[in-house]
Parts: C-alpha cells; sequence; structure tokens
C-alpha cells in the first residue's frame, strides 16, 4: 500500500481538485483494506477485491484510486444508497468489510480546527488528523456474490426477443415464454423520442 499522500496524489489527478472527500475516500479505503490484510491491491492481490461504494460523490474517486476496483472490470458496484459507505469483499477468502463514514465526522472536524472558517479546509485538514474509530464505522459483513457478479466470469449473451440488442449474463428477464432485456421489460430509465 502506499502511504496516505502518495493515494491522495493521485486522488487528486484522478477526480480533478482535492477536497475533503477525497481524504475521507482514501481513508475509508485504505482501512478497509488493512481490515482484509490486502497489501498490493493494484498488483499482486489485485483479483482478490471486489468492492461496493454506496454514492456517487467525490470519496468513491478516491475509493477507486486506491483499490483499482473499476466498474468496466466488473470489479466495482455501486448501490445507490446516498452514503460515504463502500464494502471491500476479499473474494479470495469470502471476507468482507464495511466502512462507513460517521456522521458525526463534520462536527469533530469543526471541533478539530474551529480556526478554520473554510468547511472545505477544515475537514481536509481534519480528515486526515482525526482518528479511524472516531471517523469510522466498521462491520464485517457476508455478500452473497454470484458467479455472474465476479470479475472474470464469462457468461452467454442473450438477444432481446423485442428489441434485438444482445445482453449478457443473466440480466436478461424470461416472461410468457419471451426473453426480453431489461428495457423492454419496463425498467427503462429513458424515453425514446
Ligand atoms: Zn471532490
Ligand atoms: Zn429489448
Amino acid at each position: 500500500m502506499n502511504s496516505l499522500d502518495e493515494y491522495l496524489r493521485e486522488a487528486e489527478q484522478a477526480h480533478g481538485h482535492l477536497c475533503a472527500g477525497q481524504v475521507l475516500g482514501v481513508r475509508l479505503a485504505m482501512l478497509g483494506l488493512a481490515k482484509l490484510g490486502i497489501e498490493d491491491p493494484r498488483g499482486k492481490d489485485r483479483k482478490r477485491l471486489v468492492t461496493f461504494v454506496e454514492i456517487d460523490r467525490c470519496a468513491t474517486d478516491a475509493v477507486a484510486v486506491v483499490t483499482g476496483c473499476r466498474l468496466g472490470k466488473r470489479a466495482l458496484k455501486f448501490r445507490d444508497w446516498g452514503k460515504v459507505a463502500a464494502t471491500f469483499v476479499d473474494v479470495s477468502t469470502g471476507k468482507a468489510v464495511r466502512i462507513a463514514a460517521k456522521e458525526s465526522s463534520k462536527a469533530l472536524a469543526r471541533q478539530t480546527h474551529p480556526e478554520i472558517s473554510d468547511k472545505n479546509s477544515q475537514q481536509m485538514l481534519a480528515y486526515r488528523e482525526i482518528s479511524d474509530d472516531d471517523l469510522f464505522t466498521t462491520q464485517w459483513v457476508k455478500v452473497e456474490l454470484p458467479p455472474e457478479e465476479f470479475p472474470g466470469y464469462k457468461g452467454e449473451r442473450i438477444v432481446c426477443d423485442v428489441c434485438g440488442e444482445g445482453n449478457n449474463f443473466r440480466r436478461e428477464v424470461r416472461r410468457d415464454r419471451k426473453v426480453l432485456c431489461r428495457g423492454c421489460a419496463g425498467e427503462r430509465y429513458y424515453e425514446t423520442l
């Protein structure tokens, strides 16, 4: 593992700016990996790790930098819960740990550095200094990961009976002897114009 400062430099580049969320995300991911004993997530341990993130904000970019888990490798899973939290799954052992930022962290940042009026600067500094226990809750958890969710899984491709588009890995919906993609099954997030 790299140092906090090294990861923050990389996170700044990947994310476009340095912010309190980056500091929180880097610390959160470093803690998760330390709990699992994963030392080289982007090198020799890169096939061991799947990470679930629970928010689409700054901290998530930092988690991706530290873990090396990416959406395109199926190693990063997004659950839109709006929480600064992530679950790190060691697929070689089945061990998993969920780390969540405590709601009290902002107030604690205010207490730690009342002399800094700018919130982001105040939190950026405080989130470097506050202990893991004050910043995060840690839970050992179990994550059911079906084969098609694993990074290396190669599944068949199925063509939708309605739109003709191919879809991967048991994402299809079977209804009235038809095979449908999720869009044609009614889960569309867009309307065609
Ligand atoms: Zn940011
Ligand atoms: Zn379809």
